[in-house]
């Protein structure tokens, strides 16, 4: 019989979230009564407003038409990158730079294939796991030391550097994921961090793959949506974005990757003429239908929607954050995020999940499960429905005890 792949038995994630259901199960077992409310998952629960939802359903119509019906679009239908690049860029960016894809994991898992097993990685720790399983899917993440893997370098995000990694960690000529507004912090780079990041990234060959799949949670305006404001970063970045959180498209499926013509390899070949090759040979694009929806997503009445939408769940955060500020529980995050990340020093984050769901019935995600520098935190997530975070913030008060 044939072999397995030695990179998918050298995976560990998978774990956190399997984990986290069976310890809700074996509660929910044991206390049949109990009704638990959830603030652990990344998943949106709010409906599709109705422009946006409106978008989809004219899609669907149009390819049952004649003159609406429309095939393959390789790497996506070209009014919607026009689109993006307009209302994401200003126009910076040609249409060829801009791929559409079924979301921004998808993209994230594809994007090493450009790079290779002998890539150098390095993640903010704690990070979004895709970033590491992906590395270790490819190849490139080593073997598993019992707390991190050999080959990945772990750059800590903690309270003591501002959520903001150490550059002169960065690995030379290596790969960067880097997230903001971060996944599971919560933390957003300042313009400052991120030019001292592209400055660093570039006198270091490296590439850093820019996850800004929660930008349009930032309402301070001081602070970056995207790493393409920064002078200098078309030499040393890629950026993957997604409807999932600002339009509720989770379940739509659709984000797209920006890779500019001037990133260029150390040999001098051109990174975005190797993506749209990987595109067309692995990726046959996005449903139509999706791409439909996001030309909806970014007209007029659809930006006003993705507005609205993002400001409930930021209302959600801002309930959870004010009721652990209330306990005394340092946190950071969900001010221009849905994550609020919570500090418990000295303690073991699973034990603390643990409490929370025994005292409240509220689940939530241990830190630890994002990288070893989120030992010691709670990622609280604000996608939920409004009655339910307001009964989870009233539970939380049994903390005090
Ligand atoms: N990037 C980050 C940081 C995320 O937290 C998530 C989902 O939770 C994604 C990407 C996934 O986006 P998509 O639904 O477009 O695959």
């Amino acid at each position: 019989m044939i072999t397995r792949n030695p990179c998918i038995a050298n995976i560990k994630a998978g774990y956190l979230f399997p984990e986290i259901a069976r310890r809700r199960r074996e509660f929910t077992t044991a206390h049949p009564d109990a009704k638990i409310i959830s603030l652990g998952v990344g998943n949106t629960t709010e409906p599709i407003l109705p422009h946006i939802g409106w978008g989809l359903v004219e899609g669907a119509r149009q390819l049952a038409t004649p003159e609406g019906y429309s095939g393959y679009q390789d790497e996506g239908l070209l009014s919607l990158r026009k689109r993006i690049s307009r209302v994401f860029y200003k126009e910076d960016f040609d249409a060829d730079e801009v791929f559409i894809s079924d979301g921004a994991k998808c993209d994230i898992g594809r994007l090493q294939l450009l790079f290779g097993a002998g890539a150098k990685v390095a993640v903010q720790d704690p990070s979004y796991p895709v970033y590491v399983d992906g590395s270790v899917l490819s190849g490139a993440a080593g073997r598993w030391n019992g707390t991190g893997y050999a080959g990945i370098t772990y750059l800590p995000c903690t309270a003591e550097n501002n959520y903001f990694p150490d550059l002169a960690a960065l690995p030379e000529h290596g790969l960067l994921y880097f997230c903001s507004p971060n996944n599971p912090t919560g933390a957003v780079a300042t313009r400052g961090q991120l030019e001292a990041l592209v400055k660093g990234a570039n006198a270091k060959g490296l590439v850093i793959i820019f996850d800004a799949a929660y930008s349009e949670y930032i309402r301070d305006p001081a602070l970056p949506k995207s790493i393409f404001e920064i002078e200098g970063a078309k030499t040393c970045a890629i950026e993957v974005n997604s409807f999932s959180k600002p339009a509720g498209f989770t379940g739509v499926r659709l984000g797209w990757t920006v890779v500019p013509k001037d990133l260029k390899y150390a040999g001098g070949e051109s990174v975005n003429a190797d993506w749209a090759r990987i595109c067309g040979t692995i990726f046959n694009g996005a449903s139509n239908i999706a791409q439909a929806g996001g030309l909806a997503a970014l007209d007029d009445e659809g930006l006003l929607e993705i507005r609205q939408l993002c400001d409930f769940y930021l209302g959600n955060a801002k309930l959870i954050r004010t009721a652990l500020c209330d306990l005394g529980i340092a946190c950071v995050g969900g001010e221009n995020s849905p994550y609020v990340w919570a500090r418990f020093p000295g303690r073991d984050s699973w034990d603390v999940f643990a409490e929370i769901l025994e005292k409240c019935h509220v689940v939530t995600t241990p830190g630890s499960g994002f990288g070893p520098a989120g030992q010691s935190f709670i990622r609280f997530s604000a996608f939920g429905h409004r009655l339910d975070v307001e009964e989870a913030c009233k539970r939380l008060a049994s903390l005090k005890s």
